[in-house]
This record gives C-alpha cells, sequence and structure tokens, in this order.
C-alpha cells in the first residue's frame, strides 16, 4: 500500500487524534508514557486541536480527579461474545490546559497494573482504540490524524479501514503509527478475531500469520498506517536490518519511504535542575554546588560512604534483558574492589536483575544501593545525584534518561545503538567536544574499557569540568522536535 504524500496543505490547525496506553502522570511504565504527554501539551500548544486518549486504570482513578463527561455516559461496544459499557472521563494534564480523555470500563481496566497476562488483554486495547473513534462519532469530529502508538493500539489503523470505513466522518483521516518499542508486538491467538471485531475482516489480516493461529498487532499496524514513525533515526534504520528487526524487518523494508525516525524531546518543564522540586537542592552549569550537595544527600539517604572524589554512577531503568544489564556480573564486582565509586540502582522489572543487584548491593554495602520499584521522584533525584549514568543497552530505541542526564549534568555512558547514538556525543580529548561515553560491543570487555576510560577522566577536573558543561548545554526540547510531527501530518493530510 503505497502512501503518496500530499503537497503541504494550508497551515491549518490540525485535528490529531492521539491513542496511547500509558500517559505521564496518569499511568507510566516508560517513554512512551512521557512522549504521548508532551505530543498532546505541544501540539496544543502549537494550536493544533487534540485529543488524547488512554484507559481509566485503577491507580489514575485512585489518584486523580476526573469529570465524567455527561453525554459519553455507557456507550455499549460489542466485542465478540460480549458486550462492554464504557464512559468517558476527562483530566487535566498538569501544566497545561489540556484535557485527557479516560476510556472507563472498569470491567476491563480496573486491574492493579497497566499491563496484565489475562486472557482478555487483547480486548482492554481494542476497546481502548476502538472507543477513541466511537467517541469521535459521538461527537463528531473528523480527526486529520490518527496516532496509535505501539502495539496496544496498532489495530487503528485497519479498523478505520474496516469496521469504520463506512463512516465519511473518517474519509480524510490519515493514520501515523510510532513504534517506540518493536520488541513489544502483542501477539495473539487468531481465534481472538472475533474478540477483536474483525472476524468478517479476515483477508485484511497477515495471512500467513492466520494460517499459523496467530495475530500479530504490530504488524497488522505497519501494514495499514499512512506513515510510520520511530524515535530515533538510528533506530529507524536498525528495525530494518536483521539484527533489531525481531522478524518485522522485511516488511519494514518494504515501508522504508514511510519510515521516519523522530528523535523524542525532552519536557524541561519537568526535567530541569534549575527549578526541580522533587531534589534537595537546585542548580544549574554556572553553579555545581547544589549537585554535589544532591549527591552528598542521596548516598547519606541510602546508606553509602559519600565521598566528593568518588564518582556517583547513577541507574534508572526498568530491569530487562533489552537494558542490557548481563553485561555487569563480569565486570562490576571487579570495578568495584579496584576502584573507589559508587553505583545506586532504581529499577523494577525481571526477579533475575533485581536478585543481582540485592547481591551486588549485600557485598559492597559502603559503595552500592539497590532500590527496587518505580519511583519518580527518586529517579529525578538520581539524575541530579550522579557523576555518571550508565545504559549498557542491547538496543534502545530513543531513551529519555541519556537526554535527562545531560540536562543534569550527568555523565553518560551508553551503548552505540538507536537514540543513545543520535544523542550522545563521544568524548574527543583533543577539542574537548563531545558529550558522554560510547561503546559498540555488546561484550562485557567493551563496557569495562569504556567505564575505565570515564573513571580515568574524572581524574582530570578541568576535561571533566567541560564534558559535563558540554552536557548540559544540549537542547532535546519538544520545541525542536514537535515540529518535524507536524510536517509528517501536514504531508499526510489530503488538500483540502
Ligand atoms: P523505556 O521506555 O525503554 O523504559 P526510556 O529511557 O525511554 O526507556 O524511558 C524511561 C522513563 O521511565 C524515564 O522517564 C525514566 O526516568 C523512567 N523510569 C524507568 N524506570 C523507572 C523507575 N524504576 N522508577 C522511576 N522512573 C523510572
Amino acid at each position: 500500500m503505497p502512501v503518496r504524500f500530499a503537497p503541504h496543505t494550508a497551515m491549518d490547525p490540525l485535528k490529531v487524534c492521539l491513542v496511547s496506553s500509558e500517559v505521564a502522570p496518569f499511568a507510566k511504565t516508560g517513554g512512551l508514557a512521557d512522549v504521548s504527554a508532551a505530543l498532546a501539551r505541544h501540539l496544543q500548544k502549537r494550536k493544533h486541536d487534540v485529543r488524547l486518549f488512554m484507559p481509566l486504570y485503577r491507580r489514575t482513578k485512585r489518584e486523580h480527579e476526573l469529570t465524567p463527561v455527561p453525554e459519553l455516559q455507557d456507550i455499549a461496544m460489542r466485542c465478540g461474545e460480549r458486550t462492554y459499557y464504557f464512559s468517558i472521563s476527562t483530566a487535566k494534564l498538569p501544566k497545561s490546559p489540556f484535557k485527557v480523555w479516560f476510556v472507563r470500563c472498569p470491567e476491563l481496566y480496573d486491574r492493579e497494573g497497566i499491563y496484565t497476562q489475562d486472557q482478555d488483554e487483547h480486548i482492554r486495547f481494542a476497546l481502548l482504540s476502538r472507543a477513541a473513534l466511537e467517541v469521535c462519532q459521538w461527537t463528531q469530529w473528523a480527526p486529520d490524524i490518527v496516532h496509535a502508538n505501539d502495539w496496544h493500539t496498532a489495530l487503528l489503523p485497519l479498523y478505520l479501514r474496516t469496521l469504520y470505513a463506512w463512516d465519511k466522518l473518517f474519509a480524510r483521516t490519515r493514520t501515523v503509527l510510532t513504534i517506540h518499542n518493536i520488541g513489544y508486538q502483542g501477539i495473539v491467538a487468531a481465534d481472538k478475531l472475533r474478540d477483536l471485531g474483525l472476524e468478517a475482516e479476515k483477508r485484511f489480516l497477515y495471512q500467513e500469520d492466520l494460517n499459523e493461529g496467530r495475530i500479530n498487532f504490530l504488524k497488522t499496524g505497519i501494514l495499514y498506517a499512512h506513515a510510520l514513525t520511530t524515535v530515533s533515526r538510528t533506530y529507524a534504520q536498525e528495525i530494518q536490518g536483521d539484527e533489531h528487526g525481531m522478524g518485522l524487518q522485511h516488511l519494514l523494508r518494504q515501508r522504508t519511504e514511510n519510515l521516519f525516525g523522530i528523535v523524542n524531546g525532552v519536557d524541561y518543564e519537568e526535567w530541569n535542575p534549575r527549578k526541580d522540586p522533587l531534589i534537595p537542592e537546585r542548580y544549574s552549569e554556572r553553579d555545581l554546588r547544589g549537585k554535589e550537595a544532591c549527591k552528598q544527600a542521596l548516598c547519606e539517604k541510602l546508606g553509602i560512604g559519600y565521598d566528593a572524589r568518588a564518582p556517583l554512577i547513577g541507574v534508572v531503568s526498568r530491569l530487562t534483558a533489552q537494558k542490557g544489564f548481563e553485561l555487569l556480573p563480569d565486570i562490576l564486582p571487579v570495578l568495584l574492589h579496584r576502584a573507589d565509586l559508587r553505583l545506586v540502582v532504581l529499577g523494577n522489572g525481571e526477579e533475575r536483575y533485581e536478585n543481582y543487584f540485592n547481591w551486588l548491593a549485600g557485598a559492597f554495602p559502603k559503595k552500592v544501593a539497590f532500590r527496587a520499584g518505580f519511583d519518580n521522584a527518586l529517579a529525578h533525584w538520581i539524575e541530579a545525584a550522579s557523576d555518571m549514568f550508565l545504559m549498557p543497552s542491547r538496543y534502545e530505541p530513543c531513551g529519555l534518561n541519556q537526554m535527562y542526564s545531560l540536562r543534569y549534568g550527568s555523565v553518560p555512558i551508553v551503548r552505540r545503538t538507536g537514540g543513545l547514538a543520535d544523542t550522545v556525543a563521544p568524548w574527543n580529548a583533543a577539542t574537548g567536544e563531545g558529550t558522554g561515553f560510547l561503546f559498540d560491543d555488546f561484550t562485557p570487555e567493551a563496557l569495562f574499557g569504556t567505564l575505565q576510560a570515564a573513571l580515568e577522566l574524572w581524574r582530570d577536573e578541568g576535561a571533566w569540568q567541560r564534558l559535563v558543561q558540554n552536557g548540559m548545554a544540549q537542547d532535546f526540547s519538544w520545541e525542536h522536535q514537535i515540529g518535524q510531527y507536524i510536517e509528517l501530518y501536514q504531508r499526510l493530510v489530503p488538500p483540502r
């Protein structure tokens, strides 16, 4: 399905319907939440007419004040054997006049986590996608763009071509699918077709998959979205190759002309050491004393020995294989024995990594602290307190923490992959340019060499200062990045 871009239309405000399973601060497990919120906020700032839909999860309901929309209550939706009823409530996105639209369906979303292993996980997100379209219908709001994010909402382009194709409201609607992480594809058994409302539309699905008994949400989205984006230029290339394509590389290569890499922006309203309310002392690139105070306070809070001369390495991450932590056991104990450094890790995820970091903290109680769980305030504090920030990712679609680290004067030590490659420039001693340290091979030796280089430079106070200042001067704000999305939308929309 080749997409022809229409010539630029007039700069009319666009109607953009964003649909996402996570939106910060209402529900977040990773970068998707930050990006959805920022897209909405910045599109609206540029005077576009935006609606952002997400599920009303149990925790969101508990922690945020919501206003029901009286005319959008108890709307029936049939999903296979069952009929579900959903209602819409809204809540204001902090620091913005923007209101998020919540799809309330307690039967599906009133559960402990955002994601589940439950049998109806596919229905939870199919309903979200369809509810967004049905609310457009109920309110007679014709979106120029429907923007889906990751596998959860990747059926939207297909829904618009099938179940909702009869409605002229969507005649001019174009679709964008952003792949935030190709590692999660939403693969379900083919007998779920009925639940998805797609039983009569089998011919639109990827036949080979159907024959093998499965449906792949993300793959379907890649097939039908008018345009695909992913969250960095390097990742856009990588996912077309065998190493990172996770089985979708062939399809992505077929759609290469419609696949764009747009690096995520940073919300400097939230991540800014000059005014961050979540850190004990604020600071700027001109005066870093507050940063040192944050470091001391964090060491004291976590019970590890503070020493201004010992660099503190920070890690804030989901604990999954993607993040590359299996490189650590071979090298960290050696480094911790040899060098006077501190390590603070905040992460939640797989037990094997939690066990490892717990063990490490037990083995080096004065040098290593580990906190399991999701803790936004502590994440901010670690950024502010650390001298170096470690991201040895196996793959990294964009990565936000390295950009936060740059702004907080915490030097990123990262693998040269995906967005890490696009946003961290290697330190060059000869020119004094660069913002961090990068390594290529996914091996403990490569990481070890890079960590040693960083620890060596740490001892050169002048050079280190320069490196920190270079990083703090970087600007990855959404003000820059949002323009690329708007331009893409405008190219997709047919001329009036
Ligand atoms: P990913 O989306 O793959 O998890 P990103 O670097 O793009 O990685 O985004 C991670 C986001 O989630 C950042 O805002 C980071 O601060 C936050 N984060 C990750 N793990 C935790 C945690 N355990 N506690 C608090 N924040 C976390």
